[in-house]
């Protein structure tokens, strides 16, 4: 096998100490074994997964309020929705900017870290991430397909103004552009809103090259397109994991189950290789 020196998250704690008493052992070698023997691999995530960064686990955007309703008596379905935007860009801003804060200050943990890892490792690896904190990237994973949206993106909703930014401190609410003094906006999937094209795009091009694994990891896989990718390869005969603590929807389809944490797990993996 080959190691790779890649930068890992600037800010990420020690994983040293990474405890695996909680994994199977014989589940362990049946997955390694996998990890080890491809050359393709996808790996898709969800909220799970930044949940060792101390992210709650949220389902999709609004999932943050799952059941409760918002100040202004809207379900977050509807406060978070592009209708809202723009018809009142000042609710829709107040939740988008609540989910910002919850990610500001967090930080890449060790399953990013691995992942980034085995980005370099295969001959072609994905991520396929429902997460719009961008801490796959800030791992240093580069082929992310970011099929939420990243919140720290932000467009006009009028011109071409895009900009990045490290966090919303600057901003004031709702921010407006500094071109057009239209609306701007986060890269993100707002409820009722379409998948991002160009990341459908990728997402199909690279599951029509098909993969020789594909890991689910620390989502609930409620979407179609997160489901999706599982069940093609599990009905190719491709070698299918879940990595996540529950059951989910793909529970029953995949080969190998982790019932575990996904730094934890992922760690135990990547020790294995
Ligand atoms: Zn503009």
């Amino acid at each position: 096998m080959r190691w790779y020196a890649v930068k890992a998250c600037d800010d990420a704690p020690s994983w040293s100490s990474v405890n695996h008493d909680s994994i199977d052992p014989a589940v362990l070698d049946l997955v390694s074994a996998a990890f080890a023997r491809a050359r393709s691999a996808l790996f898709i995530t969800g909220a799970g997964i930044s949940a060792d960064s101390g992210l709650p686990t949220y389902r999709g955007i609004g999932g943050l309020y799952e059941d409760a309703g918002t100040e202004e008596g809207l379900p977050i379905e509807h406060a978070l929705s592009g209708e809202m935007l723009r018809d009142r860009p000042e609710v829709c801003w107040k939740y988008i900017h609540q989910i910002e804060r919850a990610c500001r200050g967090a930080t890449c943990n060790r399953a990013h870290e691995v992942l980034a890892m085995l980005e370099q490792r295969y001959d072609r690896a994905w991520v396929l991430t429902q997460n719009v904190d961008g801490l796959h990237r800030r791992a240093g994973s580069k082929n992310v397909i970011e099929i939420h949206g990243d919140v720290y993106k932000l467009a006009c909703t009028r011109c071409s103004f895009r900009e990045s930014v490290q966090d919303y401190a600057a901003l004031s609410f709702p921010p407006r552009c500094p071109e057009c003094s239209a609306i701007v906006r986060p890269e993100v999937v707002l409820f009722g809103e379409m998948l991002p094209r160009s990341a459908v795009a990728t997402l199909e091009r690279e599951l029509g090259l098909g993969f020789d694994l594909v890991v689910s990891i620390g989502t609930t896989s409620v979407f179609p397109y997160i489901a999706a990718p599982v069940m093609l390869a599990r009905r190719a005969g491709r070698d299918t994991v879940e990595i996540n603590p529950g059951t989910t929807g793909v529970s029953h389809v995949v080969a190998h189950r982790m019932p575990n944490r996904a730094a934890v797990a992922l760690d135990a993996i990547w020790q294995r290789l």
